[in-house]
């Protein structure tokens, strides 16, 4: 017996037409790369993306084909993504900090139609565009007046846009097609393209609103400091608008500075970014003085929260720390740490313990890990492997069938990350799987001797690696990078570790450096700092 309720598709495009009709009025806020603050509502949001898409589809681009952006958090962004959802075709959020050759390659993977790019990208877009055959207009997103002169055929989004009126209906697709890509940033191999669907998004959106995960409703006033272009924006162009959120996009400045006076300006309530924003934004607030009366609730992710900034915006803000994980291919929301009540009302070391977890799945994610002949392990909080997901908003494949090792005939993602899950479901990520140090049989986690190295007052920055051994296969060695006017020594660094993990995780060795090697998206680059440190020999 089948059940008797509508088939109505999950489309990304209705998420939009929500927001228009319930939330209308509701504001989009941006700092716009020509500078001035730029506001806007849903209602105007949707008309305008109904003109981009009726304008792509006089373009010739239809279903199925791949339009790109280069482009930072503002109003024309959004429309881009809705405007391509709405002709059917499949928005392709394009990371500028990639090296060029690699958006390139990217590109033509991807085999990008049409691109939509900000004034700042312009010149790396003057070293590409010629290299990607499949490339045929470029859209510059700002009006004629502030085009500027250059090597390429470039149109203006403005008046470009101004060709169309909003006289179009979305293009009805199935809810299993496309709807957008990003690659997953290389830092093994050659980057691999993610596909996300309507239906992934519009259930991700799902996922993200309730109270365990981001809690976003309609009096939320949000700010994502990330940008669409790493991992899906974190679902936010779509989460904001279905539940009706008011949105403040900050373009392209992200320094603490223009950071804060959004926060403060706008009344932002919940904002989202990786770690490297908010130290920025702490550094300004402890030089400024300056508070953050409205700030709620902070997500903080893509890399592991040092326990400094929870604890700063805890303890000295008022704001709730949310610390989560997850990667492009899991939407991205994978796990949360939320209070629970085994966990409410703790207060002091215990709460900040807690909060250097990654956290719970909410419904919509299934989690496990396995050993490496892919046997579940213990929920003991302690015994740690590789981390699998599965769940309507994972990854099934990669485009072009790419690595296929990752997905196992059962469903499961294997993340390439190494956890452990306690009794209660509260995960933690000890290291990426290519980053865990093999010692003796043994794994030994580069995080936790990261995080511990870098709770010393000297410690700038550190990051630990594998270096090979004749007995024990591979020991760790610490690199740090130390305050200016430190001197900080080997041995002063050793004595504070010392007692503070197992005698056997202890670094055999401590290298001092004036810069450790960063990913695209902000992250320690263990590949390069392996390669630096080849012919490296232990004491
Ligand atoms: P990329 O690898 O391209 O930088 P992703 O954003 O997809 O892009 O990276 C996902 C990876 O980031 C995860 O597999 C994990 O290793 C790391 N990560 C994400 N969030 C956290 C976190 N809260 N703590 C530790 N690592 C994290």
């Amino acid at each position: 017996m089948l059940g008797l309720m509508q088939d109505w598709p999950l489309l990304c495009t209705k998420v939009l037409d929500h927001a228009a009709l319930h939330h209308g009025r509701r504001e989009v806020v941006s700092r716009s790369v020509e500078g001035p603050i730029h506001r806007t509502t849903y209602a105007a949001v949707r008309e305008r993306a109904l003109r981009l898409a009726r304008r792509l589809d006089m373009e010739g681009i239809g279903r199925g084909e791949r339009v790109a952006t280069m482009a930072w958090n503002t109003w024309r962004h959004l429309e881009c993504w809705y405007g391509i959802l709405g002709v059917g075709a499949v928005y392709h959020t394009l990371n500028p900090r990639l090296f060029p050759d690699q958006i390139a390659w990217i590109m033509n993977d991807a085999e990008d139609r049409m691109i939509f790019a900000d004034l700042t990208f312009i010149p790396i877009l003057e070293a590409i565009a010629p290299r990607v055959p499949s490339l045929r207009k470029i859209v510059v997103l700002t009006d004629a007046a502030h085009l500027p002169d250059s090597t390429l055929d470039l149109v203006a989004y403005e008046d470009w846009l101004d060709e169309a009126d909003a006289d179009f209906r979305w293009v009805e697709v199935d809810e299993r097609d496309a709807a957008g890509m990003c690659y997953t940033s290389g830092t093994t191999g050659n980057p691999k393209g993610v596909v996300y669907s309507h239906r992934s998004n519009i259930l991700h959106s799902f996922i993200a609103i309730q109270p365990d995960a981001m809690n976003l409703s309609s009096p939320s006033r949000v700010m994502p400091v990330v940008p669409l272009f790493h991992a899906n924006g974190w679902g936010i162009a779509f989460s904001c608008p279905m539940v009706g959120a008011t949105m403040v996009l900050p373009g392209p400045k992200m320094d603490g500075a223009s950071i804060c006076e959004l926060l403060v300006g706008e009344r932002v309530t919940f904002s989202a970014a990786v770690p490297t924003v908010w130290l920025m934004l702490l550094q300004h607030l402890q030089a400024s003085g300056a508070l953050l009366p409205d700030l709620q609730r902070v997500v903080i992710g893509g890399a592991a929260c040092p326990r400094i900034v929870t604890e700063t915006f805890e303890t000295l803000y008022g704001v709730e720390v949310v610390h989560a994980w997850g990667m492009t291919e899991t939407s991205p929301l994978g796990t949360l740490n939320v209070a629970r009540p085994e966990t409410a009302g703790q207060t002091g070391e215990a709460l900040f313990d807690r909060k250097q977890k990654q956290g719970q799945v909410p419904f919509g994610v299934e989690m496990k890990v396995t050993d490496d002949e892919n046997r579940e392990l213990p929920r003991d909080g302690k015994t740690f492997g590789r981390l699998k997901v599965r769940g309507p908003a994972v990854s099934s494949a990669y485009h072009r069938g790419t690595g296929g090792e990752a997905f196992d005939t059962d469903g499961w993602f294997d993340t390439g990350d190494v956890a452990h899950i306690d009794e209660n479901g509260t995960m933690q990520i000890t290291d990426r799987a290519k980053d865990v140090i093999k010692s003796g049989g043994e794994w030994i986690s580069s995080i936790d001797l990261e995080n511990l190295a870098v709770s010393h007052p000297d410690v700038l920055e550190a990051a630990v690696i594998g270096i090979a051994h004749p007995k024990w296969d591979e020991r760790p060695l610490l690199v740090v990078v130390r305050r200016p006017e430190s001197a900080l020594t080997r041995e002063a660094m050793l004595d504070f570790m010392a007692g503070k993990v197992a005698r056997w995780w202890m670094p055999d060795d401590v290298a001092f450096v004036d810069e450790i090697p960063h990913t695209a998206t902000g992250k320690i680059q263990k590949m390069a700092l392996r390669r630096q440190f080849e012919a490296y020999r232990l004491p």
